[in-house]
Parts: C-alpha cells; structure tokens; sequence
C-alpha cells in the first residue's frame, strides 16, 4: 500500500502533521505493529511507548495505546522521555517491542513512530519488512475479553540515569568533584527534563536555554552548528567548561568548546571513543558517510574502525556482531554498547565530562590536537543510467581511491574520501565528501559530478 507523502523507512514512519501524519495512519502503524510484536512473542506481549515533547505527542500517544490495546498488547507507558530510554526499558521489561512517537531532530510540523524490537533496537530490514506486511494486510484485533491493558512506568528515565552512572570506567567522584560549568540547549525537547538531572548528579553546575519540554522548538532542532549560535552565545557569557546540545529525542549529542565555538557534531563520537578505547578493547563501528575523524582517533588507541551502511540498526547490529565497545553516527550519535545498542546523548554527555576529567584541559586544547577536516555535502540530479554505469564510471575517474560497495560508492584516500549514495525519497544522488580543506572537499564533490553529468539524464 503507498500513502501519499508518508516517509515509510526500516525504523520508522513519518509524516508533517495533518498532512501525511494523521491519527488513523499512526493507529494502523500502531496496530500492525502490535500485532507483528504479538505473534512473535507467542500470545502475550507488552510494549513499551514513549513520546518526545512534540506538540502532537499527546494527541498520538492515546491512539496509539488504543491501537495497542485494540490487538491484543498491554501497554507501559513511560511517558514523555528520550528515545534511547525506550530502548533501555524494552530491554529492562523484556517486552515485545517499544513505540516511540517522535520525529527525532525534524521540524517542528513533523512526527513520527519508530519501531523497537524486544532486543531494544530499531527493526532491521527483515523485521520490517515482515511488520509492514502486517499493516497492509487485515490486522488481527482482539475481541473483548482479550484487549490490552494500559499501565504507567515513570521511573524509565531515572533508571536509565542510574544506569549511566553505574557504568564501571565513569569516575562519577572525580566528575562531581571537579565540578564542571556546562552550557545546555535542549531545543524544547525530552531532554528538558532529564539532562539536567543527569548532569547535576554528575556535579555540573549548569547555565541553560530552551529547557520547557513543550516541542516549541526555538530554532531548527537538528544540533548542527549553524543551530547554536545561541548555546555558542550562552558558554562564551557564563564562561562555561562546555557547551552541550541535544535534539528533540535525545539520541544526537553536539559540543561548544569553552571558547564559545560548535565543535561540529562528528566530534562527540570521536572523543566519546577516545575515553572508552582507553578502558575497553575491540573494533570501533560507524557508517559510511562519518568523518575519518574516528579513524584518527582509534588508530591513536591501537583500534580500527569498521564502517557500515547508512542507518542506527546497521551500525548496532554490526557493533553486536564484533564485539565493539563503541559506535555510533557522525551526526552525534553515540553508542555504548555495555548500556545498550542505541544512539544515546545522556551517555555521550557522561562520557564526554570523563574524557575532560582524564585529559585535564579543555576541548578546545583536546580538539586542536588532531587534524582538521572539512566535510562538503552536495546533491546531483540522478542520470537516466543505472546506478551500477554512475558508480563504475565513478570508479575509472578515480583509480586511485579504496573503493566500498555497501552502501552506494564511497572512494578512500588516506587522507580524504567521497560517497555517492542515492536519496530514498528524491530523483537525486547525494555527494558527500570529506578532505583537509574546504577548497579539497569541493574539488573532490567538482570531479564528481563531471562524470555522472557525462552520463546524460
Ligand atoms: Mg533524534
């Protein structure tokens, strides 16, 4: 079944609400899924739902309890909280599956559900697929006797902060101790509530922005940092150790250095790596499309770094499969993998204040110590050719260039590296390149281009 202007992927569906997003839409997701969760877990199913601050939140949220409840699944609502908290607590409860309603870093006019399976991550492409066969088939509903009941859990949140606390290489002593002055910008989301306690449990002494969680998103949510002038503003004025940012869900982590400047968000897991391959060995695992950054960072820690296709769930199930003690996403989101195999910013935050305990100076020092690089993300109309004629003309233009297949084309240098992926959603082909300068990243974006253009529309 297609449904006009819904963006329906592995994780989730999203839509702009009262567009594409409607109640019934999100009650048959809701069900379908259910149901799915339902038959895999033999004839009793729990599943956990959480939303972020989002406007429309409570509007969905009874919808989807009802749609829950209407194929048989009890309910634990653990309310408003970070998508990674619903993650913890699928696993915690041992549920069949988690709902979070959110549209993680969209604007404000999105929402959105995203899947959790009883392993606490996202579906994969096979669990989806078979998920989706069940919403566009005819749902099974339970009669009467056999309806769903709802129940509250609203303890999730401090669970998930005692467990970050837990963590054995967190010198929380040592954190308290020194005390730090930290700059947070929680956009109006979930984390509005739960990153101030975490981080006043850590000893930080805090200077906020934007803490109502009322999904009024004062500026574009995504933490990137054109978005943080404000934040940048707020630890330059109250002369923070640091400045955090999280997005409405809670999942993506970016960083202000003490001099007033977004470090950019592919350093939260770089430097959230650089602590934990002190005290854990293994394998670090990102995508493709993340700054070689990490490279430098886990060779400096006798590590590798094995890169994965586009998506949380393909770099969680790979981090499974090799044992990594670390991953995550360029865009901030980091993965721990001895709390849980999902993209959690609470966890970014507590290892980041470690890593400035241990190094004992500021980011802005720790930063200067490794190469700067400069990533440039351009879009091409996508050719009339099929994709494997772009890639292989691609490949005869650089002959040179460590050549990967996973996920569209990515070509490596040593130093540099560009991949070619095309847009699920649009005619387009994405370029993004990364180099040691602006000027090299836009040359490799320019050489590109000229091949793929070559090829006619
Ligand atoms: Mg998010």
């Amino acid at each position: 079944m297609a449904y006009e202007g819904l963006m329906v992927s592995v994780s989730g569906v999203r839509g702009r609400v009262g567009e594409a997003l409607t109640p019934e839409i999100i009650a048959q997701f809701a069900a379908g899924f259910g149901a799915w969760a339902l038959a895999r877990a033999g004839g009793k199913a729990q599943i956990v739902v959480g939303r972020d601050s989002r406007v429309s939140g409570p509007m969905f949220q009874p919808v989807v309890h009802a749609a829950l409840q209407s194929v048989g699944c009890d309910v634990l609502d653990i309310g408003m909280v970070p998508t990674p908290t619903v993650q913890l607590a699928v696993e915690h409860h041992h549920a069949a599956g988690g709902l979070a309603i959110t549209a993680s870093h969209n604007p404000i006019e999105w929402n959105a559900l995203k899947f959790i399976g009883p392993s606490g991550l996202f579906l994969d492409g096979a669990e989806a697929a078979d998920m989706r066969k069940v919403v566009d088939g005819k749902i099974p509903r339970a009669t009467w006797d056999k309806l769903g009941t709802v129940a509250k859990d609203q303890e999730a949140a401090r669970d998930h902060i005692e467990r970050i606390l837990a963590l054995p290489f967190l010198d929380v002593e040592g954190i308290r101790k020194r005390g730090f002055k930290v700059g947070l910008d929680c956009v109006r989301g979930a984390g509005g509530v739960f990153m101030p306690v975490l981080l006043e449990l850590l000893g930080c002494k805090l200077a906020t922005i934007n803490m109502e969680p009322d999904g009024r998103f004062p500026r574009p949510p995504e933490p990137v940092p054109e978005n943080l002038g404000e934040l940048e503003k707020l630890v330059e004025d109250s002369h923070c150790d640091i400045g955090m940012a999280v997005d409405p869900d809670v999942d993506r982590l970016a960083l202000v250095s003490e001099e007033g400047v977004a470090i950019g968000e592919d350093y939260t897991l770089a430097l959230a790596a650089k602590v934990v391959l002190r005290h854990r060995k293994g394998v670090v695992v990102t995508n493709l499309s993340t700054s070689r950054i990490i490279d430098d960072i886990a060779r400096e820690a006798g590590s590798r770094v094995i890169r994965t296709p586009v998506g949380e769930v393909n770099v969680a199930t790979r981090m499974r499969a090799e044992g990594a003690p670390i991953g995550g996403e360029g865009n901030g989101g980091v993965i721990l993998s001895e709390l849980h195999l999902g993209r959690d910013a609470p966890v970014g935050a507590a290892l980041i204040l470690q890593l400035l305990l241990e190094e004992g100076k500021s980011l802005s020092k720790i930063v200067a110590s490794y190469p700067r690089y400069v990533i440039v993300k351009d879009k091409l109309v996508r050719p009339a050719a099929p994709l494997d004629t772009v890639y292989e003309a691609l490949k005869r233009a650089f002959p040179d260039a460590e050549v990967d297949t996973q996920d569209g084309l990515r070509l490596t240098w040593p130093d540099r590296w560009v991949h070619v992926r095309p847009s699920g959603t649009e005619p387009i082909v994405r370029v993004i390149a990364e180099a040691p300068s602006a000027e090299e990243a836009e040359k490799l974006v320019r050489d590109c281009r000229q091949p793929v253009e070559a090829l006619g529309r």
